[in-house]
């Protein structure tokens, strides 16, 4: 990967260093476990592994699970391959996982954070699972009866709807809760009983005591936790007190030694609470900081995961992997290579300001990267039979066809002429337009890396439709042989139609038909009918042995990779992942 170009987050992180801050940079992605990672995530992921390859550290990856209504183990582990998928071989030795021995086993928990700072910090060897806000429950909930003790936090007895009332609008101050002087021992020991599950969900909360007139309404005393009676999926169902968002985050990155914590604009208003949650609790170590950059918004791309859990539910799309979706899975199975999304993101950089990135800045970082990797072969699309008369049934015309243009260490693969070819269809016009260079009635055209061949019938049937081509090979002007530089201007793809691989082949387009799918809730009313097109193909016989990990270009056709899911010995099933070019009709 080429180097990122610099931004504001990597300055603060090179003064951080040279300040002597910090000795060791620790970065973290931290998904929530309620839907399947998509580009947008990709950015955040690249951001912040980059900034620990580059720096010689670490980042992990956390699960971000404190709301167990949303969040499943499904969830956990697609998330783990899509991540691995993205940084393989670039940042995967810069990957935190929690080092084997770190994490204390269930039963011996005493309310201490697991010690992350003392563990091994060599990535690899020990490594055996992600990080999980859900692991800190003891020690945040620890944390919380600190809070309460040094007066910072109280159990208030508002129902969800008074406490909304009580903070009221961001232009007037709040007015107090009831319960914010509740005495400290009081507090504690509602606090212990809302753990104990003596209270219904909804009944009482624990909130911080910060200010209820400030401007910022993220620090009129925000809740810290809630009752829910709903086991959990990484932790069990032993607790019905579940930590917010703010309190946990804050919390786990320091118990995890994040030095840098990087997430998105939204988040600018929750700093101070960031910040403050830390620093009334008196931590001894060095602080976690916040840093805000801007999502990434793609044209005609929905990022949410709740919309795109809908496009699930209601079975608009395969699911969270089918190849149309946004999400890491789908552009993995449609054939885009990490190296591609990587490049993506760093090319769209890191800036405080959002914006919408046109669809064509994403799909040329695609086409860049297979353009390069690519090994080219034949296939037919629509196949239009042609038979070469100067060939005898049975006969075979080797020739040889290089596997990539540029890249000679790629090599070269036979390929065999035969008396009945398929071209496409639309390679041939019975009533050419002007300037129409491919076949036509009395015409020449070259199949490519084979010879020259010349159109002499068209055969129909009955019905007037066109059946078969009649041709003549002029075999003098295949490579090696003496006519071989004869140029005609045309050059069409063919495939044996006596070896053809036959093959489904699933066209894409963009699955919404407006550049702001996601501008209202109406976005199930913009998808593009037309956004998957199935055909039965004819391949190169050299295609039978496809593997899902090569990324194939068919000539004059686009990049094409084998479906890991779709596919069956015998029965190959490819997906286009993008056209040669771009060719969406504005
Ligand atoms: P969504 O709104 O799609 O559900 P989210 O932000 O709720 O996404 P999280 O699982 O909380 O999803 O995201 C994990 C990390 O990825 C966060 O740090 C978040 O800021 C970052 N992230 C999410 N969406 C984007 C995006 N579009 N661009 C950049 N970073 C993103
Ligand atoms: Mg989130
Ligand atoms: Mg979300």
């Amino acid at each position: 990967d080429a180097p990122a170009p610099g931004d504001f987050i990597r300055d603060i992180v090179a003064q951080d260093l040279a300040g002597g801050r910090h000795s060791r940079i620790i970065t973290r992605f931290p998904p929530e476990p309620n839907g399947y990672l998509h580009l947008g995530h990709a950015k955040s992921i690249c951001l912040n592994f980059g900034i620990a390859l580059e720096n010689n550290g670490r980042c992990n990856l956390r699960m971000d699970d404190t709301n167990p209504a949303k969040e499943e183990v499904e969830y956990v582990e697609s998330i783990i391959a899509d991540v691995r998928w993205l940084i393989d071989g670039w940042a995967d030795h810069c990957l935190g996982l929690v080092p084997a021995g770190a994490k204390p086993a269930r039963s011996d928990r005493d309310g201490a954070a697991p010690d992350y700072h003392a563990a091994p910090a060599a990535p690899g060897a020990a490594d055996t699972a992600p990080f999980f806000a859900s692991d800190y429950f003891d020690a945040l909930y620890a944390y919380a009866e600190q809070l309460i003790l040094k007066g910072k936090a109280y159990v208030c007895d508002l129902s969800p709807e008074e406490t909304d009332a009580y903070r009221g609008a961001p232009d007037q101050p709040g007015r107090p809760s009831p319960w914010r002087d509740r005495i400290i021992e009081e507090s504690l020991d509602l606090f212990r009983r809302m753990r104990a599950g003596e209270f219904p969900d909804g009944a009482r909360t624990l909130r911080a005591k910060i200010d209820m007139a400030s401007p910022n309404v993220w620090l009129r005393d925000p809740l810290l936790y809630r009752i829910r009676h709903t086991a959990h999926h990484h932790a069990g169902d032993g607790w019905c007190v579940y930590p917010l968002y703010d309190y946990a985050h804050c919390l786990s990155d320091y118990i995890e030694g994040i030095t840098h914590s990087i997430c998105t604009l939204e988040f600018v208003p929750h700093r101070p609470l960031y910040d403050w949650i830390l620093e009334a609790l008196g931590l001894p170590r060095p602080l976690p900081h916040q840093y805000e950059f801007a999502k990434l918004n793609l044209a005609y791309t929905l990022f949410s995961k709740r919309r795109l859990l809908r496009l699930v539910q209601e079975k608009v799309v395969s699911g969270w992997d089918d190849p149309r979706m946004p999400t890491l899975s789908g552009i993995r199975r449609r054939g885009v290579p990490a190296a591609a999304v990587r490049n993506f993101a760093r090319g769209v950089g890191v800036t405080k300001y959002d914006g919408v990135t046109e669809l064509p800045v994403y799909e040329n970082a695609i086409r860049d990267e297979l353009n390069r990797v690519a090994h080219r072969r034949l296939a037919v699309l629509r196949p239009l039979k042609l038979t070469l008369a100067n060939i005898a049934p049975g006969e075979t015309i080797e020739c040889a066809a290089t596997n990539h243009p540029g890249d000679p260490a790629l090599g070269a693969r036979p390929l065999a002429l035969t008396r009945e070819v398929y071209i496409e269809a639309d390679d041939f016009a019975e009533v050419p337009p002007p300037k129409y260079h491919r076949l036509k009635p009395g015409g020449e055209v070259r199949l490519k890396y084979a010879c020259i061949i010349k159109l002499d019938e068209i055969v129909k049937d009955a019905a007037g439709n066109i059946t078969e081509l009649r041709c003549t090979a002029d075999l003098a002007t295949r490579s090696g042989q003496p006519d071989s530089n004869r140029k005609v201007k045309g050059t069409i793809h063919w495939v044996s139609a006596r070896d053809a691989v036959d093959a489904e082949v699933r066209l894409y387009d963009r699955l919404f038909t407006v550049p702001e799918p996601g501008a209202d809730d109406n976005y199930l009313g913009h998808l593009n009918p037309h956004s998957v097109e199935v055909l039965t193909a004819k391949l190169e016989p050299s295609l039978k042995d496809a593997d899902a990990e090569t990324r194939y270009q068919f000539e004059r056709l686009g990049y094409f990779a084998l479906d890991r899911k779709d596919s069956a010995p015998g029965r190959p099933v490819f997906n286009r992942t993008i056209t040669l070019k771009d060719t969406w009709a504005k």
